[in-house]
C-alpha cells in the first residue's frame, strides 16, 4: 500500500523517498493537488497532525505530513511556526535572512546566537491510527549570509561541526545531518510498527 506525503514540493519528496525506501511514496501534488490546509497550530507537531488528518480523510490513503522552521533562542524561539512567513507575505527568503540578521543585532556574542532547525512529521491513517517523531539541528545564526546552495535561511545557519553555513555545505551532507533527515529516520521505525500494511 502507498504512503501519501503531503506536500507539493518536489525536493522534500525526494528526500522522503531516500530516506524512507523502499516504501512506495506517492505525492499530494499528484492525489490531491486542490487540497490546501491552513497551518493553524502553535507547534510544528500540531500542524504536521492538522495536515496528515485532512490529506488522510480527503484521500483515503495513510499520509505522511511534515512542519518545518528555525528556533532561535535570543529571539524566544521565533520565528519558529512562522518561518515561512517572517516578516510577513511580501518578504522573499532574502529579505527574512535581512529581517533575522536586524533582530539578532543586538546580540554579536555566537554563544548568544544559538538556534536549530526543527522538523515535526506525522502520519494518520483514515482509521485514526497515527504516530509522529521530530529532529533538530543545531547551529549559529552566523554575522552574515555565506554559501548559495538550500533555500529559506540556510545562508545564515552555521553548523560548528562543519564550520561552514548549511547553505555552503554539499546538499548530501546536508541531507545526512538535516532536521528533516533526523526526523525520518526516527519516524521510519514508527511507521512500520502502526501500519504493518505499508511493508506489502
Ligand atoms: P515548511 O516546513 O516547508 O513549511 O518550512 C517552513 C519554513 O521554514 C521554510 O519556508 C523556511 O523558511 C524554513 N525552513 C524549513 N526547513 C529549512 C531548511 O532546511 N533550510 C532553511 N530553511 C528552512
Amino acid at each position: 500500500m502507498p504512503l501519501l506525503v503531503a506536500t507539493h514540493n518536489a525536493g522534500k519528496l525526494r528526500e522522503f523517498r531516500q530516506l524512507l525506501a523502499p516504501l512506495e511514496l506517492v505525492s499530494a501534488a499528484d492525489l490531491a493537488p486542490d487540497l490546501k490546509v491552513e497551518e493553524t497550530g502553535r507547534t510544528f507537531a500540531e500542524n504536521a497532525l492538522l495536515k496528515a488528518r485532512a490529506f488522510a480523510q480527503a484521500s483515503g490513503l495513510i499520509t505522511l505530513a511534515d512542519d518545518s522552521g528555525l528556533e532561535v533562542d535570543a529571539l524566544g524561539g521565533a520565528p519558529g511556526v512562522l518561518s515561512a512567513r517572517y516578516g510577513g507575505s511580501h518578504l522573499d527568503d532574502q529579505g527574512r535572512c535581512q529581517l533575522l540578521l536586524e533582530a539578532l543585532r543586538p546580540f554579536p556574542d555566537p554563544a548568544r546566537r544559538r538556534a536549530r532547525f526543527r522538523c515535526c512529521l506525522a502520519a494518520w491513517a483514515p482509521d485514526g491510527r497515527h504516530c509522529q517523531a521530530e529532529g533538530t539541528c543545531e547551529g549559529i545564526i552566523a554575522p552574515s549570509p555565506a554559501g548559495e546552495g538550500g533555500f529559506g535561511y540556510d545562508p545564515l545557519f552555521f553548523v560548528p561541526e562543519h564550520w561552514q553555513t548549511i547553505a555552503q555545505l554539499p546538499p548530501q551532507l546536508k541531507n545526512q545531518l538535516s532536521h528533516r533527515a533526523r526526523a525520518l529516520r526516527a519516524l521510519r521505525p514508527l511507521l512500520l510498527q502502526t501500519f504493518p500494511e505499508l511493508k506489502q
